[in-house]
């Protein structure tokens, strides 16, 4: 099973997998993309709504990895749909791949042809200043906590 966001609506994702989403992802399509959601759903595309014990589980771990701030209602409700139907994923949003690979929710970037995904976000360490390009709990240097910068 596979848990679209509202991206792979918008750029015409396409799997042969069982494919699922939230309701809440209708609400933020418009035109063509609207009208793609209501087709998937008239041919067996099914809409989950997570428990809101799963919903406060991504949230915990969205504040974990430093991402709470950058992610929708709709995003958060998005994770937990693939974290309970044990699903992969389908999204470009990098604060959602994120907290979905803390959580163990394998996922799945929508391919845009001629496009390489590009992920140019730097951590840098609090304590000692290092930087590195990949996010980790603690600095192995000195043990201080990461946060997420935009590089220059
Ligand atoms: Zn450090």
């Amino acid at each position: 099973m596979y848990v679209l966001d509202s991206s792979a609506f918008i750029n015409e994702y396409h799997t042969d997998e069982q494919i699922a989403t939230i309701p809440l992802v209708r609400d933020e399509l418009e035109d063509e993309a609207a009208y793609r959601f209501d087709a998937l759903e008239g041919s067996g595309m099914h809409l989950h709504i997570p428990e809101d014990n799963t919903v406060e589980r991504i949230e915990r771990a969205a504040s974990e990895t430093g991402d709470l701030a950058e992610l929708s209602e709709t995003d958060i409700r998005l994770i937990a749909a693939a974290f309970e139907l044990d699903s992969r994923l389908v999204t470009d949003d990098y604060a959602m791949q994120n907290v979905a690979e803390k959580l163990d929710v394998a996922v799945e970037v929508i391919a845009r042809e001629g496009i390489s995904e590009q992920r140019d976000w730097l951590f840098q360490c609090a304590g000692c200043g290092r930087e590195f390009d990949e996010n980790r709990d603690r600095c192995p240097i000195c043990g201080s906590s990461l946060s997420r910068k935009n590089p220059a």
